[in-house]
């Protein structure tokens, strides 16, 4: 491509809107432009990118067994109904476009294709013998987020590659996950990326695995917790964690409620009553749903409320209010405990504030603590279950390891949905003895842009982006001085079709500009290789190559030059 007759100008200065690397470096080396909020044109350096990537997900898709094809983005709204998740994509979350067209029907754009995947396969397979069966597609979603930002990492229209698997049973289910699973290890070794596989929240579709596969930067808005001791990693959304575990007193002491005016909060307590931070407790009132529940975690951790809330499978989950807290406990914020509580409030407590002899929890009594409380003789021992958020430095759940944290960008997530939607839709299949049994159904999504925009926030300098071979918009960024020179030029011309015949992809800077210009807009557009002709080196019938990744640079001859490109490039 001539670089003359490229579309895609290149800034000196970043956007102001622009809060990360990848956003900025693409609005200034003109590989997206905004249309409007959470909406980019995907220009042609990005879209070469694009369409690499989709390749590499596509031979991947085919070793794990999936066949391409390609749904509707309009969607009606009765699938949705079908399913359940019309509401909560519309009034709740609000992230559907949705309309009615001419003939009054309501229609939305895809934010994600579980439905009309299930729709098509409810048709497609009848006997045990049609399955198994898996999909994929990619394609633009849309997806009216809160906040979109940092470009092409939170979009309202993006492109995904999405991918569904049918199974007769749970084992099948298993096998068609691990094929998948593999496939996105590879997808994420081949672009190159320093990443995680990660386990992951399953939320509202509950099921019984997923996986997040995390590409490392500091920017990045998910924390991975992960033992380098033994292979746990989790999202912090769902990482379990071992605390220290210490010494108890050997004898229960009596109970009581002791005065500590104004004392509130976990620290202040424990020096107060100059007892250790995990002997106190922490007591939180939420209203889950219609039902009021108290939940404890040792005072020297927080509660997880994702936890909480798909522990009790409810849809909303808040902290009540001070007025709801002094009517249930009679005693203003900060005072609650789980002792002379009302039946009705529902007492769950996080797994490690059992274990303790004589701690300190709440009296339900304006400016009061118990001291000395027991399990058991002061009150029943509650619902236990994992509440707590787990952070850097809590033991590994697996082993005798530590948790360290790393922040990451989400690419992909894959699920085990078993049958919630076949079961909703009616996808079902005839058994060997005839009888009908609901399809076991996965899915797995990869978010093809923000693959892009994960690569340049992981591998950028001051300068620009640095483009991995693999995934770079051209290998070669060919760069002609003195292109006014009509020797230069013709020498430059016959390099450019030398390379495009070996196979090689090639940027070809033909612009009467400055070297200056020239070599900046190389650094930021980031191509793997840079090629520079100019009077110097044509004197000695030669060129200058340069890794983009490097600084310092040699003189090669055509043919050279040439090997060297392939061998960088991995071109055969
Ligand atoms: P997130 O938690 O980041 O909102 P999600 O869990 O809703 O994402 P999925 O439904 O699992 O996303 O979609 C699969 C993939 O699509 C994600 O892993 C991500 O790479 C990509 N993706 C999701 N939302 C967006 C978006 N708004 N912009 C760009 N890519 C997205
Ligand atoms: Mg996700």
């Amino acid at each position: 491509m001539r670089q003359s007759r490229h579309i895609g100008r290149t800034l000196r200065e970043a956007p102001k809107d622009a809060q990360t690397a990848a956003h900025s470096l693409m609005i200034r080396a003109g590989y997206i432009s905004q249309l409007s909020a959470g909406v980019y044109v995907y220009q042609p350096l990005l879209l070469r990118t694009l369409n690499k990537i989709s390749q590499i997900i596509r031979e991947e898709m085919a070793t794990a067994g999936a066949e391409e094809l390609l749904m509707p983005a309009i969607q009606p709204k009765e699938l949705w109904e079908e399913s359940g998740r019309w509401e909560r994509y519309t009034a709740v979350d609000g992230i559907m476009f949705a309309f009615k067209d001419r003939r009054g029907s309501t229609v939305c754009l895809g934010p994600t294709h579980e439905e009309v995947v299930t729709d098509i396969l409810r048709r497609e397979v009848k006997s045990y013998k049609d399955l198994p069966k898996c999909v994929f597609q990619i394609q633009t979603k849309f997806r009216d987020e809160i906040r979109p930002r940092f470009g092409l990492m939170r979009a309202r229209e993006f492109i995904m590659k999405d991918a569904y698997s049918f199974d007769a049973d749970e084992a099948g289910q298993d096998a068609s996950y691990e094929a998948m699973r593999q496939a996105y290890h590879r997808i994420c070794e081949r672009v190159g990326y320093t990443y995680r596989a990660v386990e992951a929240d399953t939320g509202a579709i509950g099921g019984s695995g997923s996986h997040e596969f995390m590409v490392l930067a500091d920017s990045g808005e998910e924390t991975v917790l992960y033992c380098d001791t033994c292979n746990y990693a989790a999202n912090q959304e769902r990482a379990e964690s071992r605390l220290e575990q210490f010494p108890q007193d050997a004898e229960p002491r009596p109970m009581e409620a002791v005065l500590g005016r104004g004392i509130i909060g976990a620290e202040k307590l424990a020096e107060f009553f100059k007892i250790p931070l995990w002997k106190t407790t922490k007591t939180l009132i939420y209203e889950a749903d219609d039902q009021m529940v108290a939940v404890m975690v040792r005072g020297d951790c927080d509660v997880h409320e994702l936890k909480v809330a798909n522990h009790l499978n409810v849809k909303v989950l808040r902290l009540a209010s001070a007025e709801k807290i002094r009517s249930l406990t009679g005693a203003e914020v900060g005072y609650a405990g789980p002792i002379g509580l009302p039946g009705h409030v529902r007492v769950i407590a996080d797994h490690h504030v059992k274990g303790r002899v004589n701690f300190e929890c709440g009296a339900n009594q304006t400016d009061y603590h118990n001291i000395n409380v027991n399990f058991g003789r002061d009150v029943a021992l509650p619902e236990l279950g994992d509440f707590k958020l787990a952070r850097e430095g809590d033991g590994c759940p697996r082993c005798q390891g530590r948790l360290k944290a790393a922040k990451g960008i989400e690419v992909g997530h894959i699920f085990k949905l078993g049958t919630k939607y076949s079961q909703a839709m009616n996808c079902s299949y005839l058994d060997a003895n005839s009888q009908t049994q609901p399809v076991v159904m996965g899915c797995y999504g990869i978010g093809v842009s923000r693959m892009a925009a994960a690569w340049v926030e992981q591998s950028h300098d001051d300068k620009g982006i640095l483009w991995s071979p693999q995934i770079a918009p051209y290998h070669v960024h060919l760069i002609a001085l003195n292109i006014e020179d009509e020797v230069i030029r013709t020498q430059a011309e016959a390099l450019y079709a030398r390379l495009q015949q070996e196979g090689i992809e090639v940027l070809f800077d033909d612009r009467p500009a400055r070297a200056g210009e020239k070599f900046s807009d190389a650094d930021l557009m980031g191509l793997p290789v840079r090629l520079t002709l100019s009077k110097r080196t044509l004197e000695q019938g030669k060129v200058e190559f340069k890794l983009r990744t490097e600084k310092d640079s040699t003189v090669l001859s055509p043919d050279e030059a040439v090997e060297k490109i392939k061998g960088v490039c991995g071109i055969r």
